[in-house]
């Protein structure tokens, strides 16, 4: 298949008319062809005419022809083979391994919204029948279903290219939801969006629905990322990025006649605590665990372990040694865009600055690589200087030693929002972990028990977010199937003929959906 650099708006392949952007491939700086032009305003408004026309005939779709979408857009992309493969290692320096495996994630995640989808169980049916002999009043006939807030803008993300990208999570629960999408490619692999781009819109058009379902669109961030995000056919915002990025895309939402909810996910530094008992009995494979997950994809993980906080010790002077000792034999990575490469490198100076440095990995040997590091220091230190727990991007991780338990408890209480916080620990520690969770509950959305923070399970029970700036609203995950719930709200319809109800809450129950009939849930 050929790359066009064509931008899809519904089923037309449109050329941009902005300057030129190739993507880098990371690995050799090598410019890659063809040449994206950028979209303008112009284009962000076509897309956002189709997609609120497709609107109302997409979400009253049947929750079997929605979920056939779902699962065509996964066959779509596992049709692309090797060059779907191949375009994504060029742009992204990342394994083919790791494509590979984001690929299968990426196609199951689809297939497991289709699932929820099918289930139904997100409509969330409330049903409070009528009490015409109610004293001192009746009661009228209320039902609840939950309906998609209407067109969604998604940002695709420079670290997964395609599980956060153009089909990834957020485009997935979204249709999921009734939601048609527009998305904003992510610059650094603009070939990946289109191929992606081109599969969801076959699968729209095989599935007979409205054009408008989805378009992709490339360009800068500031002119078509924030016209999108303020066009008025927009009602939510899904995006995956760096902290300034999120809050622009966040204060343009609110600054709209009809602000709109934005769900960026931002930064974290995943704080790993390991407990005395942990440290005494497996230092060593604690060592090993925390060094395989800091490294892993050089460090480009939202759950990448950014920060160790630890008593001071024997044991824990033990860990630090052995980590170094892993760590400087680790390979340099190469990154995903000179950008974050340059990125890495001045957080790494800043920690260089304010704290004590204890190990470096293997030097580069070519562009854009990522050295990892592991830097230390006192927590006293770390209380005093917010620069320290800012998101280092890659490969860095900073050792907070505490002189005991109580400066354990402030350190935790001087974190920002997390998206995980990590407890290492044995039958012995589990007191000192138990004071803990009161803070870290407030702190992160997931805690993790003897693992290591880096993988997110796609499934029911993930959570992706947690407290800003790890996200611009807590009470939702990007990942596992509640993401569906970001792109809904629920309507309540009051003495409605059956004739006239939506199937959901028709009194038959035709889509036999388990729902909560005068306030107990049906088995
Ligand atoms: P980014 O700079 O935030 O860009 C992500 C997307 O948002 C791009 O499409 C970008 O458009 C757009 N954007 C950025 N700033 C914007 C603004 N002010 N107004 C409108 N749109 C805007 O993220 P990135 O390029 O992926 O990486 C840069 C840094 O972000 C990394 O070094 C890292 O620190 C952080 N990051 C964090 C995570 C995480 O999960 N924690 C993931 C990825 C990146 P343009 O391309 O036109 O700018």
């Amino acid at each position: 298949m050929t790359l066009t650099g064509n931008m899809l708006i519904g089923q037309h392949a449109t050329p941009g008319t902005r300057e030129a952007v190739r993507a880098i491939n990371p690995a050799t700086n090598a410019a890659l062809e063809p040449a994206y032009h950028g979209g303008t305003t112009e284009h962000v408004a076509q897309a956002c005419a189709l997609a609120w026309s497709a609107f109302d005939s997409y979400r009253e779709t049947s929750l079997a022809a929605r979920a056939e979408l779902l699962d065509t857009i996964a066959s779509e992309i596992e049709a692309l083979g090797d060059e779907l493969i191949e375009r994504a290692v060029a742009e992204t320096g990342l394994a083919h391994a790791r494509i590979q495996g984001e690929r299968g994630r990426t196609c199951q995640q689809l297939r497991t919204f289709a699932r929820t989808v099918r289930a139904g169980e997100w409509l969330d049916v409330r049903v409070d029948p009528a009490q015409p002999d109610r004293q001192p009043l009746p009661r009228a006939d209320l039902r609840q279903r939950q309906v998609p807030l209407g067109p969604v803008a998604v940002f695709g993300a420079s670290n997964f290219p395609l599980a956060f990208s153009v089909a990834g999570g957020d485009t997935a629960s979204a249709l999921a939801a009734g939601c048609p999408v527009i998305v904003k490619a992510h610059g650094a692999h603009p070939g990946t969006s289109e191929l992606v781009g081109r599969a969801v819109a076959r699968a729209v058009k095989h599935c007979d629905l409205p054009e408008g379902v989805f378009s992709l669109l490339y360009g800068s961030g500031r002119e078509v990322g924030i016209a999108l995000v303020t066009d008025p056919r927009i009602k939510a915002v899904g995006f995956t990025g760096s902290q300034s990025g999120g809050i622009a895309l966040c204060q343009a939402a609110q600054a709209r006649p009809e602000p709109i909810p934005v769900y960026a996910e931002m930064s974290a530094v995943n704080p790993v605590y390991l407990f005395a008992g942990a440290l005494k009995t497996r230092g060593e494979a604690l060592a090993q665990g925390f060094v395989t997950s800091l490294t892993l994809g050089a460090g480009q993980f939202c759950t990448n372990p950014g920060l160790v906080i630890a008593v001071q010790g024997a044991a824990l002077e033990r860990f630090i040694s052995l980590a170094s000792e892993h760590l400087k034999e680790r390979p340099a990575q190469t990154m995903l865009t000179p950008g974050i490469f340059n990125a890495y490198e001045t957080g790494v100076g800043t920690l260089a600055e304010h704290a004590q440095r204890l190990a470096s990995g293997l030097a580069a040997q070519g562009p854009n690589q990522c050295q990892a590091q592991l830097f230390t220091t006192r927590a006293q230190d770390f209380l005093a200087n917010p620069r320290l727990q800012a998101e280092i991007f890659g490969a860095a991780s900073l050792v907070v030693q505490c002189a005991n338990d109580d400066e354990v408890r402030q350190v935790t209480e001087h974190l920002e929002g997390q998206l995980t916080a990590t407890l290492h620990l044995d039958d012995s520690d589990i007191e000192h972990a138990r004071a803990l969770l009161p803070t870290l509950e407030r702190k992160a959305g997931r805690l993790l028990v003897n693992s290591w923070p880096t993988g997110v399970e796609v499934c029911d029970a993930m959570v992706h977010g947690g407290p800003f700036p790890a996200t611009s609203d807590s009470r939702s995950t990007s990942v596992g199937t509640a993401a569906i719930l970001r792109f809904l709200r629920p309507v309540c319809y009051q003495d409605f003929p059956d004739s006239l109800l939506p199937d959901a809450l028709k009194h038959s129950n035709p889509l036999a959906l388990r729902r909560l009939l005068d306030g107990l849930r049906e088995a």
